[in-house]
């Protein structure tokens, strides 16, 4: 799944490709709805003809195109990747929506399995409403991160997990982090010290840069942001079933919190 790394990534990427001060002339759906959300969201509601791309916003996985009115929010769902198009390049498969904007600039959203969204907003506000500060503002500090996080009694990772609180940390990045301040991931919130607690947003920064690093140092040969995989060597902790500690070489355990599988090490995360 598309996490913050990824979708900053993708955000750099369009920025360079040169999305801002274009433009909109066209948008064209998929002519297949989804039920609930999707990418079927924005058809029929908005008519962004003509509105320009002013600045292209992130906050944890949200993307937000602020045009000279309105935003247009994106949401990576599980499998989304936009894709800026060369000239007379064919359509993608598993397109969802074509973007045409001015000066021939065309990108596509693929998503095989049809969980991004795109959702037309009044304001940036709106687009990211419910959404804690993000994990790599830095503006967000470690001593703000810990008062909030201070006394409450759920498990540490489902608090990670909860983007009101924080924006941006998902299941992988939340792993790796309490990993590195061997904190285990079913540890009760208010048993932490407000110290470790600090000590624990840096971790979480320092997985998501690590992570932003591997990511731009290894685009596709199109230059394109490489997306998404667990398993490669972003991540200190390997998430398949008989992987190993690396302070303890001993076996990694899983557990269930919250509906997500946690990986970690019972002997050195406490
Ligand atoms: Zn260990």
């Amino acid at each position: 799944m598309p996490e913050l790394p990824e979708v900053e990534s993708l955000r750099r990427y369009l920025v360079r490709e040169g999305i801002v001060g274009r433009s909109v002339e066209q948008i064209e759906l998929e002519t297949k709805p989804s039920p609930e959300s999707g990418t079927g969201a924005i058809s029929g509601t908005v008519n962004l003809q003509g509105k320009t791309v002013k600045t292209l916003e992130r906050r944890g996985k949200q993307l937000a195109a602020v045009l000279d009115q309105g935003v247009l929010g994106l949401h990576m769902g599980m499998t989304g990747q936009v894709n800026v198009l060369e000239a007379n390049e064919p359509t993608p498969r598993f397109t969802r929506a074509l973007f045409s904007l001015s000066g021939g600039f065309r990108m596509a959203l693929v998503d095989p399995r049809r969980w991004a969204q795109l959702r037309y907003f009044e304001s940036l506000d709106q687009a990211f409403s419910g959404l804690g500060p993000d994990a790599l503002d830095p503006k967000f500090t470690a001593k703000y991160f810990a008062q909030n996080l201070k006394g409450r009694t759920a498990q540490i990772k489902p608090l990670l997990l909860n983007q009101s609180i924080i924006a941006g940390v998902g299941n992988i990045y939340a792993d790796e982090a309490l990993h590195r301040v061997k904190i285990s991931p079913a540890k009760r919130t208010n048993k932490i010290s407000a110290k470790k607690l600090e000590d624990l947003l840096v971790a979480i920064r320092e997985s998501l840069e690590r992570a932003l690093e591997f990511i731009q140092n290894h685009p596709d040969d199109r230059g394109r942001p490489y997306i998404v995989d667990a398993y490669d060597d972003r991540m200190q902790l390997h998430r398949k079933p008989g992987s190993f500690c690396p302070r303890c070489e001993i076996p990694l355990v899983t557990l269930k919190l919250g509906g997500r599988t946690a990986y970690y090490c019972s002997n050195c995360q406490k």
